[in-house]
C-alpha cells in the first residue's frame, strides 16, 4: 500500500459520512427516509425550465468550450447586479470569480489564505466543510458561541482571536441551525476582523430562502472590511447538480488586494468552470424569480408542521429555523444513547429515519441532530411518526 498524505486524514464530512450506515441498514431490505441532505432537486422543488432551456440551448449552439477562467463575463455582470445593487456589497465584474459551486470557491479561497497553524473562526454549529477545508489546508479550527438570540457572542470570539487567527466565517442564513444574523451582529464581527487583520468569509447561499424579512446582507454593512461573499445558484435555483457558485471579493478593501490580485491564478490551473452551466445561471439571475416564492411558502408549511411536531416529544426541543431548510432540534439522551450519533444510528436502524448526528457540525452541535424538511407533508409526517414510536418504544411504553 502506499501512503496518503496526513492531511487527507484531518477531512471529513458527516452529511455524507453517515450515508454509509444507511447503506448498512438498507441490506435489511426496509424503507429509507431520507431527511440528510439538502438537496431542493431531489425533492418536488425541480429546476425552473427556462433555466434547463437555457442549458440546453448552449449546448445546441456549441457554447461548451473553455470560457474565461474567472468566469463568463456576462455572467460577472449579472452577480454583480445581484450582489452590488441589490445587496449592497462593493464590487465590480473584476472582483468575481465564478467556480464550480460554492465549495469549489470555498477551497479556493481556504487554499489562498491559510498557512500551517493559522487558525479559522467558526460560529458553533457550523457546516462541515468549513472545518474540513481548514484542517486540510492545515489550519486549527477555533469554534465560536452563537447566543439564544441568535447573536454572534462578541466577548467569546474577542477571547478565541491569537496571533495565529486568519479568518471569522460567517454562514447565514446557517446551515445547520437557519438561525440569521441582524445588521448589529454583523457589524461588530466585522469591527473586530477589521481590528485584527482578519478576513470575513460570509455564506449567503440561503439568501433568498428565508422566511419573512429577518435576513440582513453582509453587504449593506461591509464598508472598506476585507469581506469574501460567497454564494450560488444549487439552493435558490434548484441546481445542485450543475454545480455553479461564486466569490465576491469587496471592491473597497485594500485588505484584499493582495488575495484579489493572486487568487485568479489558482483558478487557471483548473482552466474554468462549466461554460454551459454559466450561460443557465445567467439565466436564473435574469430570469423569472418567482418560484423562489413559491419554495418558501412550501417551505414555511414544511417547517412550521415538524418543528410542532418535535417540540411535542418531551426528550425534543426544537427552535424554530429563520432560513434555509434545517431543523436541528436538542436531544435528552439521558442514559439511553452514548451521544448524538449513537442516537441517530439507533434511530436509523430501528425506524429508517436518516438524519445527521449534531457533533457533526462542530463540538457545539454534540447532544443535536439535523433534519432536512424539504420532502413532503406526507414523507415528513410518517417520518415523524417513526420518530415518535421509536422514543416511546425506548420509554419502554
Ligand atoms: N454552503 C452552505 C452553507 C451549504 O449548506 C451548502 C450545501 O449544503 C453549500 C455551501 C454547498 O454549495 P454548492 O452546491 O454551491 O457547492
Amino acid at each position: 500500500m502506499i501512503k496518503i498524505s496526513e492531511r487527507l486524514g484531518r477531512v471529513e464530512y458527516a452529511i455524507r459520512d453517515i450515508i454509509l450506515h444507511a447503506r448498512e441498514y438498507q441490506k435489511s431490505g426496509n424503507k429509507l427516509l431520507y431527511l440528510n441532505i439538502g438537496d431542493p432537486v431531489a425533492f418536488d422543488f425541480k429546476t425552473p425550465l427556462h433555466i434547463k432551456h437555457a442549458l440546453i440551448d448552449a449546448i445546441n449552439k456549441d457554447n461548451d468550450y473553455y470560457t474565461d477562467s474567472e468566469g463568463w463575463p456576462e455572467l460577472r455582470q449579472s452577480i454583480v447586479k445581484k450582489e452590488s445593487r441589490k445587496k449592497g456589497l462593493d464590487i465590480t465584474s473584476e472582483d468575481v470569480l465564478v467556480t464550480n459551486g460554492v465549495s469549489e470557491g470555498l477551497d479556493m479561497v481556504m487554499g489562498s489564505i491559510i498557512e500551517e497553524k493559522d487558525e479559522i473562526l467558526l460560529p458553533g454549529p457550523y457546516y462541515p466543510p468549513y472545518s474540513s477545508y481548514a484542517k486540510f489546508y492545515g489550519a486549527n479550527i477555533k469554534e465560536f458561541k452563537i447566543l439564544d438570540d441568535g447573536r454572534p457572542d462578541i466577548d467569546d470570539i474577542r477571547k478565541k482571536i491569537t496571533n495565529k487567527s486568519k479568518a471569522i466565517c460567517l454562514i447565514n442564513p446557517n446551515n445547520p441551525t437557519g438561525e440569521v444574523f441582524d445588521s448589529k451582529g454583523l457589524q461588530s464581527i466585522l469591527d473586530i476582523a477589521s481590528e485584527n487583520n482578519l478576513y470575513v468569509i460570509c455564506d449567503e447561499i440561503y439568501d433568498e430562502i428565508v422566511f419573512g424579512d429577518s435576513f440582513y446582507p453582509i453587504g449593506k454593512v461591509s464598508k472598506d472590511a476585507p469581506v469574501i461573499l460567497l454564494n450560488g445558484f444549487s439552493k435558490t435555483y434548484c441546481m445542485t447538480g450543475l454545480r455553479c457558485g461564486y466569490v465576491c471579493m469587496n471592491s473597497s478593501s485594500r485588505q484584499l488586494d493582495s488575495l484579489r490580485q493572486n487568487i485568479f491564478k489558482l483558478s487557471r490551473v483548473r482552466i474554468a468552470s462549466n461554460f454551459p452551466v454559466q450561460i443557465a445561471a445567467n439565466a436564473a439571475l435574469n430570469g423569472p424569480q418567482d418560484h423562489i416564492l413559491k419554495m418558501v411558502q412550501k417551505l414555511n408549511k414544511r417547517r412550521d408542521l415538524v418543528v410542532k411536531r418535535l417540540n411535542e416529544f418531551t426528550e425534543i426541543t426544537c427552535k424554530k429555523p429563520k432560513g434555509a431548510f434545517y431543523v436541528f432540534p436538542k436531544i435528552d439522551l439521558q442514559n439511553k444513547w452514548k451521544n448524538d450519533l449513537d442516537f441517530v444510528i439507533d434511530m436509523l436502524n430501528s425506524t429508517g429515519v436518516l438524519t445527521v448526528h449534531g457533533s457533526g457540525f462542530g463540538l457545539s452541535g454534540s447532544n443535536h441532530f439535523r433534519i432536512v424538511y424539504l420532502p413532503q407533508e406526507n414523507v415528513l409526517e410518517e417520518a415523524l411518526e417513526k420518530i415518535d414510536m421509536f422514543l416511546k418504544k425506548k420509554k419502554g411504553f
